[in-house]
């Protein structure tokens, strides 16, 4: 593209921003900006899938390939059990039935999402998609029924279930940090699993608050980053009630900045909150 042209788009491009805005407001052209974002996204790994078939229950639709057909029973199935808890504890109910992709190996799931060779991961919340590997490549079992058993144990639709439901309530309207919080301590409520390890002690230097809301993914140590952020979520949890973490994620939805949704629903700031976290933190370590 020359620079002309260029320029001629972009001036198109705030031209229209501004248009957003004026016309709905700050909040709502952000949201709406949002869900045309998600909804490109949606469509473009749905496009993507070739050679799958389709498998559907009251709430999800299930798209595999023929080699892992004979799992969709078991994944709609513990979808559709965890579905209720997961809707409760955002407070809100998503419109229509909820896409579940199942990828036959760790190349094709890294493919769809543009991933490195290096990063993996069992499951994915991307875009109004949720994505899973079959359990058939993570789970080592003699026969069908202990996979489905560890399965129900540990697998990870809790966690992007819940990541999906808050991202369509509020339209994106959200730190990382709470959003992996918030996964993670529905998904240990749904199959008691939590995801630790050495490096998740709570007892070294912690990260600031600044730092999870801030650059969150550039963190170093990603197990302690992903600790805090399920310890944050439950502290809040038990502090003021799953009603209180429940009424911040409705001021999310409402578009209020995430300080200011803490602060309306909490009676306290975030800054207090971590600070508070962090002695007893600091106590329960020692
Ligand atoms: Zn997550």
């Amino acid at each position: 593209m020359n620079r002309k042209r260029a320029q001629r788009l972009l001036t198109a491009l705030a031209a229209g921003a501004f248009l957003l805005c004026s016309l709905l407001g700050w909040p709502e052209a952000r949201a709406a900006a949002y869900r045309y974002y998600r909804q490109q996204g949606r469509v473009r790994i749905l496009a993507g899938l070739s050679g799958y078939q389709e498998a559907g229950s009251a709430r999800f639709v299930l798209y595999h390939r023929p080699g892992d057909g004979d799992l969709a029973p078991l994944i709609l199935a513990h979808a559709e059990s965890v579905y209720d808890l997961v809707v409760s504890h955002v407070g809100y109910r998503p419109v229509g039935r909820v896409p579940l992709i199942l990828y036959p190996d760790r190349t094709e799931l890294r493919a769809a999402y543009g991933w490195e060779s290096g990063q993996s991961a069992v499951g994915v919340y991307w875009r109004g998609t949720v994505g899973l590997l079959s359990p058939k490549v993570w789970i080592a079992a003699r026969d069908a029924d202990e996979l489905a058993d560890r399965f129900r144990r540990s697998n990870p639709i809790a966690h992007e279930l819940t990541h999906y439901v808050l991202d369509e309530w509020t339209d994106g309207n959200y730190p990382r940090w709470f959003t992996e919080g918030l996964a993670q301590y529905v998904e240990e409520m749904a199959t008691g699993y939590l995801w630790l390890e050495a490096g998740a002690s709570l007892d070294q230097p912690l990260y600031a608050l600044s730092e999870l809301t801030e650059r969150f993914d550039a963190l170093p140590n990603q197990p302690l980053a992903y600790r805090q952020s399920y310890s944050l979520v439950a502290y809040m949890a038990e502090t003021y009630g799953e009603d209180g973490v429940t009424e911040v994620i409705a001021r999310l939805g409402e578009g209020a900045p995430f300080d200011r949704a803490v602060e309306t629903a909490l009676g306290r700031s975030m800054q207090a909150i971590y600070a508070d976290w962090a002695d007893w933190a600091r106590r329960h370590a020692a």
